[in-house]
């Protein structure tokens, strides 16, 4: 009775371990199968000749993608955006690396312009700082506030526009609701939701260049590079991309299954979601597709609260998923050790 994680992220994007220190600690919790699910990236040569060596060891492990992706045609807002993962990809796969390098390029010039407008809101932060703290290959908004958080007057900042949100959100309910779900989120989101996102507390500082690839664009290039294309933690956009949407999807063969467990440590929102898991897993049910989940894992923490605090309402559920997938889509097993 092994857990599985067929979401999972490494240092390739911003996840904590690299692959095999990834692998290693989920053999001592009772992960035996994992994917490797990084943000729009991909292994590089050298990374790529490490697992090839980790093929014989004996936690699971299958090569995958998350991509940021556009709502699917008809969904009002085209402006957003949600996360498909594609299990079981070849890493060599010409569009699939050539979109990853775009990607990457996009993010460099989106932390140019994020790093200007904090400067002009005041805070002490340079490219080069940002630069610092980066580890794997790409680049992005978790090394700004990494870099944010190291100097003291930034910290102030945080702290003063944190008080003054909260006077806000006394008379403001929608206000009030994101102050709480941040608190209950910890520190670590302070940044985002009053800075650094598109609905941020603080407007303007946060800009986004280039266009989102389509729905259409991104399962083409999944399943180009022999991938299955997975719907990744429904949760998220179920108000925006409804069962109704997505069993469209579904029928009209336009994704190929989804995340029917996804693990998440916020007590808070525990019920609500495995209110959305039941849903989403009788549509794959009814709809005949491919059911795959795990805990979205990050880092060490995500493992310990996976296996141990909140097992029985997540990582029971993941038992034999991969084997269902194996058995159900035949993927090619090249770049896994299954
Ligand atoms: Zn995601
Ligand atoms: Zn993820």
């Amino acid at each position: 009775m092994k857990y599985e994680s067929l979401h999972s992220h490494t240092t390739t994007s911003d996840g904590k371990m690299g692959y095999k220190k990834l692998l290693d600690t989920c053999a001592t919790y009772n992960v035996g199968t994992i994917a490797f699910t990084d943000h729009d990236s991909l292994p590089n040569q050298k990374q790529l000749k490490e697992l090839n060596d980790l093929k014989d060891h004996k936690t699971k492990w299958i090569m995958g993608i998350e991509m940021s992706s556009g709502l699917p045609k008809g969904v009002e807002g085209t402006r957003g955006m949600y996360h498909i993962a594609g299990l079981f990809v070849d890493p060599l796969n010409k569009g699939l690396l050539s979109h990853c390098a775009e990607v990457r390029e996009r993010k460099i010039d989106d932390v140019k312009v994020l790093v200007k407008n904090l400067q002009e809101y005041g805070f002490q932060i340079t490219f080069n700082d940002v630069l610092k703290e980066v580890t794997g290959p790409s680049m992005g908004r978790p090394h700004i506030v990494s870099a944010l958080q190291k100097k003291e007057k930034n910290q102030k900042i945080i702290k003063e526009t944190l008080r003054k949100m909260g006077e806000d959100a006394k008379h403001d309910s929608a206000l009030k609701d994101t102050y709480d779900r941040m608190i209950i989120r910890g520190p670590d989101q302070y940044p985002y939701v009053l800075f650094l996102r598109r609905d941020a507390y603080i407007p303007g500082i946060y800009e986004k260049g280039g266009e989102m690839v389509s729905q259409e664009e991104v399962v083409r290039l999944i399943r180009e590079a022999g991938g299955l294309a997975i719907l990744a933690h429904w949760f998220f956009t179920r108000e925006r991309v409804t069962l109704k949407v997505i069993e469209e999807l579904f029928k009209e063969d336009r994704l190929d299954g989804a995340e029917v467990v996804y693990a998440c440590d916020v007590p808070e929102w525990r019920k609500e979601i495995i209110k959305s898991m039941k849903d989403i897993n009788q549509l794959c049910t009814k709809a005949g597709v491919i059911k795959s989940g795990g805990a979205d894992l990050h880092d060490l923490e995500d493992i310990e609260i996976f296996t141990e605090e909140t097992k029985e309402d997540f990582a029971e559920k993941t038992v034999g998923l991969a084997e269902q997938m194996v058995k159900k889509a035949k993927p090619n097993l090249e770049w896994s050790n299954l």
